[in-house]
């Protein structure tokens, strides 16, 4: 048979991370690769959704997600935010942060359109953006001062008459950055300029460290009004597998979101939604702990890195480190990715994978450190060998 997979949708054949889990485990190395944490979130929101399982809540919820989730998630934005989302008509509750990207860039570019993604960008925002027959208008973050960001004026250069959409993702993955105020203004500024919508992908907004304080750009003038913000509870509440997130947007986009997500899932699994409206409410204090031990997670292994020998990017965010590998006497990330594990055992990500423009991320290589301490000591150990 010939290839049956439609044209738009080849580039996206096997993701990074299922390639190099799997070379993790066929070589044995540790998966400093995939970001999903080896421990379990809050004790009570995981009774909570077996009670939910075994009280009943077994059948379809409704299709915007259960009225406790939403009370919650509406809440939740109120107290961390001030901004102000009706339950009913501005808050949906989707099959997590994915699905939520998904249905927002189907539901609001025609055939042809194009979208703005900041790249290194999450791999699931080309997938959406094809899906749709829309085209990626890759911004490239760069490092200056030792962190990700990007030049206003190759923002500004990349709009044109087509732009539908800004996608922006911050705290970022795969950088750690995370969007100053400055930085956000010239996006906003930028949307209401040209009438654009911003989708943004927030589901790092309660890991980030050093105090950054993480800025929605919902609340930045003239932006509610176009901004579909999106969060999850796999980061917040390390249950990557429970799949369970929302957008929160005014009436019309809320309504375009659920018009799409209504045909490609219908509804989201109702016993986490009780679940997570329990955690959004009791389990902040936890996430707060989570947070702390994140940070000195981070700083365990960007201390192991820099012995190592590799030059080390300081994330502000997320569960992710950058490396730069030329200082070991590589210059290729993919490479050296594939190499990793007969050299010593670790398997991380090729930060190239993550851009339009591989060149451009060429000698970038990304290790996760949202695993338990000794995961880290040891591969920090077995990295020692690289020197
Ligand atoms: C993990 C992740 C997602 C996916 O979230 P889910 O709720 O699991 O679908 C989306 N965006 C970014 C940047 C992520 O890191």
């Amino acid at each position: 048979m010939e290839e049956p997979l439609v044209g738009r949708m080849r580039e996206f054949g096997t993701t990074v991370f299922a390639t190099m889990t799997k070379l993790a485990v066929d070589t044995g190395s540790i998966n400093l690769g995939q970001g999903f944490p080896d421990t379990d979130g809050p004790a009570r929101m995981l009774e909570r959704a077996v009670e939910a399982i075994k009280g009943g809540l077994n059948q379809y919820p409704p299709g915007p997600g259960v009225p406790e989730l939403r009370q919650a998630v509406s809440d939740h934005r109120k107290d961390w935010y001030g901004l102000s989302y009706d339950p009913g008509t501005e808050v949906l509750v989707t099959v997590g942060a994915t699905e939520a990207i998904a249905a927002a860039v189907l539901a609001v570019c025609e055939a042809g359109d194009e979208v703005i993604v900041f790249e290194p960008f999450y791999d699931s925002y080309g997938a959406a953006v094809a899906l749709a027959g829309a085209v990626r208008r890759p911004v490239t973050l760069r490092v200056d001062a030792g962190r990700f960001t990007f030049d206003p004026a190759e923002l500004a250069a990349a709009v044109g008459p087509r732009t539908r959409a800004v996608l922006v993702n911050s705290p970022h993955n795969p950088t750690g950055t995370v969007f100053t105020r400055a930085e956000l203004e010239e996006i906003a500024a930028v949307c209401r300029e040209h009438d654009l919508i911003a989708i943004t992908d927030e589901v790092y907004e309660h890991l980030t460290f050093d105090d950054v304080e993480h800025v929605p750009l919902a609340t930045l003038p003239g932006m509610r009004e176009r901004t579909i913000m999106i969060s999850s509870a796999g980061k917040s509440f390390s249950v990557t597998g429970w799949k369970t997130g929302w957008i929160c947007a005014p009436p019309s986009l809320t309504r375009a979101v659920q018009t799409v997500k209504q045909f490609l899932t219908f509804t989201s699994s109702a016993p986490w939604q009780l679940a997570v409206a329990f955690a959004l409410r009791e389990e902040m204090e936890w996430v707060a702990a989570q947070r702390a031990a994140l940070q000195a997670k981070r700083d365990r292994l960007m201390a192991g890195l820099r012995t190592a020998g590799f030059e080390v990017l300081r994330p502000a965010g997320t569960y992710f480190v950058q490396t730069d590998i030329r200082p070991l006497g590589f210059d290729d990330g993919l490479e050296f990715a594939m190499r990793l594990p007969e050299l010593a055992g670790v398997v991380a990500i090729p930060t190239q994978v993550f851009y339009d423009r591989r060149e451009r991320g060429r000698h970038f290589v990304r290790f996760a450190f949202c695993k338990k301490d000794e995961v880290i000591d040891e591969a920090v150990t077995r990295l020692q060998r690289l020197g």
